[in-house]
């Protein structure tokens, strides 16, 4: 990463060393772990920095409140922005991490500016965003609108078999206090997530900044191709019973079907068991991602996908079967909402160009029950939950920048 502007510099300094692989310089910062821990008591350090009171939520969310010092006037909730500190599996320094430490320096720039909150400006970092260590992403944010039931999600397993209720109970957490939390919600006016763009589309348009339209419809469906494991030298090829095949076929197939639907297919993960390099696998679980701009090209491009799937477990005597994981439908960003935060851009000369995205976010699970926007910050490459993920200093200040002017117009006198 390239140096932050010099406001930002000591935030960055403090929080990239955390859970950073020394072998491929990506993050892997999974939920409930050391590096998890350490993001946690960067989150609170840096809120009491600020005199912002901090909370973790039942759900294991963390809240820093920046409260008005005098009693509002009427029923005002709160403005909360904020995004996550997790990450997938070796991810960029950015996802996540930049809408946090950018809403703590737009509040440091609000603050130096002399304004003050006429209503709590909360930030918050979800827990388990990327659903790298459990499987289903936004996870805290879901728990928190009950989105997920709270049994459901305890029993979500990671790849050692350990149930989020095992990990959270060794985290010092309560499991049993999980899920919907209506009263905090009731106290929240509006939530707005600045996030580093996850394409280039904002490149290819030459704007710093934007804001969100839609988040495309997407889900996570796991995909099991069981045959007969055997020796690799001796079993002829006539016999044998291989799942990786079946398998191939389609992993291809997905490229092509997204590629005539205007759609993302993706496998991204892979298990073959029992895993010897020289024998023929018994099973092969496979994980597909699947994004679309609506609804039913999603369903229709996941129907084709696992029709392949099965056909060509057929040909190969492999029995196949298909579960959906997870999965997010369309969202719309409430439009008067987004309208406010385009005028309030406009009105200090941001010119914010609306886009859609195909990536899944808390805000687009918050969308279901408060009026939610987006802010995107540009990524010259596009490129995201790589190493490689970047953004030019003077853009997150950019970004910065924008989120204070909304902040200080919805919730500053
Ligand atoms: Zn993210």
């Amino acid at each position: 990463m390239s140096e932050p502007a010099s406001w930002q510099l000591p935030l960055w300094q403090s929080l990239l060393p955390l859970g950073r692989s020394e072998e491929t310089g990506g993050y892997r910062r999974y939920s409930f772990t050391r590096a998890d821990t350490e993001c946690r008591d960067w989150f609170r350090r840096e809120a009491e920095r600020r005199s912002l009171r901090v909370e973790t939520d039942q759900n294991s969310n963390l809240w820093a409140w920046w409260d008005p010092s005098d009693e509002p006037e009427g029923e005002v909730g709160a403005i909360v922005t904020g995004s996550h500190l997790d990450s997938v599996p070796d991810g960029g320094p950015f996802d996540g991490p930049l809408g946090v430490v950018s809403a703590f320096v737009a509040i440091d720039l609000l603050a130096e500016a002399g304004q003050v909150p006429v209503r709590p400006v909360g930030v918050v970092a979800f827990t388990e965003e990327e659903g790298g260590r459990f499987g289903v992403s936004c996870l805290g944010s879901r728990l928190l609108t009950g989105a997920i039931a709270p049994e459901r999600a305890r029993e979500l397993t990671d790849a050692d078999g350990v149930d989020l209720a095992a990990a959270m109970t060794q985290a010092g957490l309560d499991p049993d206090a999980v899920g919907a939390d209506p009263q905090r919600m009731a106290g929240i006016d509006a939530f707005i997530e600045l996030h580093v763009e996850q394409g280039s589309a904002l490149a290819d348009m030459d704007a710093a900044i934007g804001v969100a339209e839609s988040i495309w419809p997407h889900g996570r469906w796991r995909i099991d191709f069981t045959g007969r494991a055997d020796h690799a030298g001796t079993t002829k090829l006539t016999d044998r019973r291989d799942p990786m095949l079946p398998f191939a076929a389609t992993a291809l197939a997905a490229r092509t079907v997204a590629t005539e639907l205007g759609a993302r297919a993706t496998f991204g993960k892979v298990r073959a068991e029992p895993g010897a390099a020289n024998a023929i696998s018994s099973v092969v679980h496979a994980w597909l991602d699947a994004r679309a701009p609506d609804e039913d090209t999603l369903k229709e491009m996941v129907s084709q996908i696992t029709a392949v799937a099965e056909l060509s477990g057929k040909g190969h005597g492999v029995s196949v079967t298909s579960r959906c994981e997870s999965l997010t439908p369309i969202v719309e960003f409430d439009l008067d909402f987004r309208d406010r935060v385009v005028t309030a851009l406009a009105r200090r000369g941001i010119d914010a160009p609306v886009l859609p995205t195909g990536a899944g976010h808390d805000a687009g699970i918050l969308a279901a029950v408060l009026p939610t926007a987006m802010l995107f910050v540009r990524n010259p490459s596009g490129v995201s939950h790589s190493p490689a993920e970047h953004a030019e200093p003077e853009d997150c200040e950019a970004g910065v920048v924008a989120l204070a002017g909304v902040l200080e117009e919805l919730a500053c006198r």
